[in-house]
């Protein structure tokens, strides 16, 4: 054994005693089902010859409940920043509370940015209504809705920021063809909802377009999400390699596991430039946890990744053969026993012990997998250099909250007009409501209120700060600003009228 586990109740795991040559990888057990599936995969992984030194740490629960808020110490940063290679179980995120989400925030801080999530069917072994549904989904890792950043603004309005950044679009439709290159994939489809959100949808569509044409020999296309996510669970086989920003992806990774037969089954490699973490797409399914029920194939695929990624394709062609083979033979995990197509249901350690008994065999229906002796991963792409555009200063969009009618608003804020800066616009809830709003449209007490520079007049902050001292005088409550920029002459925001 490479690395004496922390003991409590989790079994003491030995590996392969070739130290030598043994990859660290740091280790969490998780919450919920963590331990039963994490034990039983590393129980396969070692009895298939994997040459790993494991480095436990505890996160997740016990940790944001001994007061880290974040869920994790600072010795398991440590040992991530050591050995860049994490193979997890799934965590509880407490809900409510100030915790944050331990998933969000390793991903983001070790610059995880590409999440794959195969996701197979494995008829007609597992039930399943799309037979040939082989799909990869790449989720973008950092950004979007998921930054967190989140404000409560005025008694009836919340607001999430949504953050989407030219470098982290570049890295993750590059990422996606490259994926497709390296794995004989025919076809990377993109998902967004820019007929909305054309600015921040607009930049990752607009960067799949640019980086699909570096790639002529491999098909591109873009559907927007409603549709695209009706055609994905009506005809997966249609799709190859799916891209799309971080929480469609989410979402759509569940719906995509399910639909090719289980969230039991799929796993995930997330990929950055220097680390890498392995886990279940799933979570930890408290419900289930202690019974030694639990499927632990999502897990074991991820080590199955893991072990290509860590330069053991060998290991990592033994276990998954040896898993299909379990498959085929109907040795089946509730979530996905059905009488008729399985042979036997078993739990979680049953499930391991028959994977280990088929270690050397391959399947004899399903379509064996081989991973190239010298199988690695390929080179994580980076972004290009930061393009800068000339960018101008134009107006501001002063946000307030006031319960008066719009009529009465529009007036109180005219009087901050000062013949270099006008009022434009209101809207709420980004519907135009003056000038010429209609008295059918539900207002909120959040309202924008848009400032143009004058025609000829120049604006600057110096003119931001005396709009504002103005409505400060007036007593007008705003609550947040965002200045208006053009660049290169193109307006760098939504022009309001919402859809
Ligand atoms: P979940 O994925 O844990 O479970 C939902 C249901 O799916 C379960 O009740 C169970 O019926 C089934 N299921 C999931 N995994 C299974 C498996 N391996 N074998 C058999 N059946 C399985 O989703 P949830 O209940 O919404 O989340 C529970 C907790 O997990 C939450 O605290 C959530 O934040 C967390 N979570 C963690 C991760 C992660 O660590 N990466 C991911 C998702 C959710």
């Amino acid at each position: 054994m490479n690395v004496q586990l922390k003991s409590h109740d989790k079994e003491a795991m030995p590996m392969a005693t070739d130290t030598a040559e043994a990859v660290p990888v740091t280790v969490a057990y998780g919450d919920g089902i963590g331990p039963e599936i994490m034990n039983a995969s590393l129980k396969v992984l070692e009895a298939a010859g994997a040459r790993l030194a494991l480095e436990p740490i505890e996160i997740g629960e016990q940790v944001y409940l001994a007061g880290h808020s974040a869920g994790i110490s600072s010795d398991a940063w440590d040992s991530l920043r050591r050995t860049r290679l994490f193979y997890k179980a799934p965590i509880t995120t407490p809900q409510g509370g100030g915790y944050k989400s331990l998933n969000v925030t390793v991903r983001k801080t070790l610059g995880l940015f590409a999440n794959v999530r195969p996701s197979v069917a494995y008829a007609p072994f597992v039930a399943t209504r799309h037979p040939g549904m082989d799909v990869v989904v790449v989720r973008e890792n950092e950004e979007d809705l998921y930054a967190g950043i989140e404000h409560r603004q005025t008694d009836d309005v919340v607001q999430c920021l949504k953050l989407i950044s030219r470098p982290g679009c570049e890295k993750i439709a590059r990422y996606a063809f490259e994926y497709a290159k390296a794995h004989g994939r025919r076809k990377v489809t993109c998902f967004t909802k820019d007929n909305i959100m054309k600015l921040s949808d607009g930049l990752f569509h607009q960067v799949f377009d640019e980086v699909a044409a570096e790639y002529p020999d491999i098909v591109n296309e873009h559907w927007i999400i409603d549709i695209g996510a009706a055609k994905l669970a009506d005809t997966p086989e249609d799709f190859d390699v799916i891209v799309l920003p971080n929480l469609y992806g989410d979402v759509l990774s569940d719906v995509s596991a399910q639909i090719a037969g289980s969230v039991g089954l799929a796993p995930s490699a997330n990929i950055g430039a220097d680390c890498a973490m392995f886990e279940a797409i799933h979570g930890s399914a408290p419900r289930r946890a202690g019974q030694d029920v639990a499927n632990p194939s999502g897990l074991l695929l991820a080590g199955v990744m893991m072990m290509v990624h860590a330069g053991q394709p060998d290991v990592a062609q033994r276990v998954h053969n040896a898993w299909l083979k379990t498959i085929e033979d109907g040795i089946h995990t509730y979530d996905i026993f059905k009488p008729g197509i399985s042979e036997r249901q078993v739990g979680t350690s049953a499930f391991a012990d028959a994977v280990i008994t088929r270690l050397g065999e391959t399947p004899a229906k399903l379509p064996p997998v081989t991973y190239a002796a010298d199988a690695r991963p390929f080179t994580v792409p980076t972004a290009g250099p930061r393009r800068t555009a000339n960018k101008e200063l134009v107006g501001i969009d002063v946000f307030v909250q006031s319960t008066a009618p719009v009529t009465q608003l529009a007036g109180d804020m005219r009087h901050a007009d000062n013949g270099a800066v006008e009022l434009a616009m209101i809207t709420n809830r980004g519907v135009k409501v003056w000038p010429d709003g209609l008295p059918e449209t539900f207002c909120t007490d959040h309202w924008r209120c848009r400032f143009l520079a004058a025609s000829g007049q120049p604006f600057d902050h110096a003119a931001i700060v005396g709009l504002l001292t103005r409505l400060a005088e007036a007593g007008i409550d705003f609550i947040k600003t965002e200045h208006l920029y053009t660049f290169d002459g193109e307006p760098g925001y939504s022009l309001g009228q919402g859809q």
